[in-house]
């Protein structure tokens, strides 16, 4: 049977794009649970603003039965879609960045992605990566890895995404985006960011992403 691998970490520790070619390599699906929160997020910020602009959570709560999530293999990749339309650049925008831990951290919100999380894992053969996927949504997984590296380098690699994806970024805003999220993430209440006990932990500050890949597979394929 096909393994059931957790990815979690600090934001900008190249969870996800690590997690992708892993699973190219053992032949997994790839779950960016981030893309999720993303995704409602870019839904409030569409739908469920107040007068002030903020998000009005009460009107998310009670629209969250209106929000499709889906993710579609376009030539191999996972491009999510919100009732069916392409979001999967709307949601790198810092607009999003900037509220997404807010979302996040709502019960209603985190209830509403739990069981369909759960449910692609049930046949084996992923990796999903995220902030809670080694503690609350699959704490039964075969191999938890936490990643971590430090702040500066983060920043610099959330900020050569973003250029990379046309989005335009200012590498002080980047780096308090990642901190604010981070700090939102491992303080909130309902499955905050933390490593799993069992997991391994791997700072990648100095090591580059094919080595994190090899020291990942190095322990699944003993
Ligand atoms: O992975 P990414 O940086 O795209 O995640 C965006 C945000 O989504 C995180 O900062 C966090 O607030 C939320 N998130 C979460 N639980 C997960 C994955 C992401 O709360 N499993």
């Amino acid at each position: 049977k096909k393994p059931v691998i957790a990815i979690d970490g600090y934001s900008s520790t190249g969870k996800s794009s690590i997690s992708k070619v892993i699973a190219a390599k053992l032949g997994l699906i790839h779950l960016d649970t981030g893309a999720l929160y993303r995704g409602v997020t870019w839904f409030a910020l569409q739908n469920c603003l107040n007068d002030s602009g903020t998000i009005d959570l009460e009107k998310l709560f009670s629209s969250m039965d209106q929000v499709e999530l889906e993710f579609k293999n376009i030539d191999g990749e996972l491009v999510l879609f919100l009732n069916h339309i392409d979001i999967s650049k709307a949601i790198r925008t810092t607009e999003v960045s900037d509220n997404v831990s807010f979302v996040a951290k709502q019960k209603e919100v985190r209830d509403f992605l739990l069981q369909s999380q759960r449910n692609l894992a049930e046949k084996g053969g992923i990796i999903m990566d995220g902030r809670d996927i080694g503690t609350v949504v699959l704490p039964n997984a075969d191999y938890k890895f936490f990643l971590t590296a430090s702040i500066d380098e983060r920043t610099r690699r959330r900020y050569l995404e973003l250029l990379s994806l046309g989005i335009e970024a200012n590498e002080q805003q980047v780096k308090e985006n990642l901190i604010e999220r981070d700090r939102i993430d491992s303080e909130r209440e309902i499955a905050p960011l933390k490593q799993a006990e069992d997991a391994i932990i791997i700072d990648n500050t100095t090591i580059s992403k094919k080595e994190t890949i090899d020291e990942i597979l190095s322990h699944i394929r003993k």
